[in-house]
């Protein structure tokens, strides 16, 4: 049983099933001068205007097919900071795509600031206002946290920032919202934004990042000008099919998809509920349907995770990236108590589970938390 959603996706079987034909039929190369290669490009140009119609993109606004959102979210902060910039704003909470590239910059010698958490995992506005100066330069907020999934409130944080600052670029990693909630670009006022295809049952390694026109991008794979210039290498046709294939399918079932996820983790929450466990949800009030970060209290996470995969559950700890290092920057920023952090798991879920999987799971998760306190105490 597959509750490690945030973490990637099954490729919807219908793409699966277009994948023949696509390879039969679109295999050339896209930057082929024949016929048959103009064919491929003009392909790619609709699936990138697919994905703009989605997010609400304008014409005159691009969409660079990446290898991954790491690399867009790399791309959004190395491709616009300059010499100059004088300040930069990442929050706490940042997947390590944007985080560590915060870090890095900062190691390199620009002036990076990290914005904390409230409790429930936001970047509410009343932080950011301390935070957002008339000289910051770029701000990168992420839509829902991958940990606990909590939603930001964009829109405003990005009103804050252009009140203060006009000409500030506001990048957004949506990585977990795209696809899930109704995002629109214009409506958000965001410069950037990121997305993955994995994480919305497309291909993984193919990713995108939109920017607004007029944003000055450089990019950081140089080659033979593909995307503009911007992202050289051969185009993965496929992977950017499934990308916009799989969005086309998530827009078109936002609402009924976002009610029945919910569903599920409200049966999950009921059960725990009647366990008689010991447990704090993270961000309860406040999180993607999708998401549900718990800690059961005394329990060390990673042997129960351990245990629940001996009986054929996979949940995870944190980010799958991040999973293998200690301790979990997010709860830690949003003021969690060592014995929240060490016993957390991520239950994640997507529109492939069903009701039965959750009740199922969630006797497997109570008996083996049982389990491992009656051994401990
Ligand atoms: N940003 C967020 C919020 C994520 O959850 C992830 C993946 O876990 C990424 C970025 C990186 O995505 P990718 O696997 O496409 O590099």
């Amino acid at each position: 049983m597959f509750f490690d959603n945030a973490s990637t996706t099954q490729i919807d079987k219908t793409i699966i099933a277009d994948f023949e034909k696509l390879n039969n039929e679109l295999f050339y190369n896209p930057g082929g001068l024949y016929a048959k290669g103009r064919g491929v490009a003009s392909f790619i140009e609709d699936c990138r205007n697919s994905i703009k119609d989605s997010i609400g993109a304008s014409a005159s606004d691009s969409f660079i097919f990446t290898g991954s959102a790491t690399e867009a979210n790399n791309m959004a902060l190395m491709g616009t900071v300059k010499k100059h910039t004088r300040k930069i704003l990442v929050s706490m909470g940042e997947h390590p795509s944007v985080y560590n590239v915060g870090v890095e910059l900062k190691n390199r010698g620009f002036n990076v600031e990290f914005i904390p958490l409230e409790k429930d995992g936001t970047v509410s506005a009343k932080m950011f206002e301390k935070y957002m100066t008339e000289d910051t330069d770029i701000v990168s907020i992420m839509y829902t946290s991958n940990e606990t999934g909590a939603i930001n409130d964009i829109a405003t944080l990005v009103e804050i920032a252009k009140d203060i600052n006009p000409k500030v670029i506001f990048h957004c990693d949506a990585v977990q919202g795209v696809g899930k909630f109704d995002i629109n670009v214009e409506d958000l006022g965001v410069d950037m934004l990121t997305m993955s295809a994995h994480k919305i049952h497309g291909m993984k390694g193919v990713g995108g990042l939109y920017v607004k026109k007029n944003i000055q991008l450089k990019p950081l794979i140089l080659g033979g000008g593909q995307e503009g210039g911007l992202r050289s290498g051969t185009e993965n046709t496929l992977g950017i099919y499934s990308m916009s294939r799989a969005l086309e399918i998530a827009t078109e079932n936002l609402k009924s998809n976002s009610e029945y996820v919910l569903s599920l983790k409200t049966r999950l929450i009921d059960i725990l509920e009647d366990s008689g466990l010991v447990y704090v949800i993270h961000s309860k009030d406040n999180a993607s349907p999708y998401v549900l970060s718990v800690s059961f209290i005394g329990c060390r996470a990673e042997t129960i995770l351990n245990m629940l995969s001996d009986r054929g559950v996979m949940v995870s700890n944190g980010s799958a990236c991040s999973s293998k290092k200690s301790g979990n920057r997010i709860l830690e920023a949003m003021g969690c108590p060592k014995d929240e952090i060490e016993s957390n798991i991520r239950i994640s879920f997507s529109k492939n589970n069903t009701i039965e999987e959750i009740e199922n799971m969630a006797t497997i998760l109570i008996n083996v938390v049982k389990e491992y306190l009656a051994k401990v105490r």
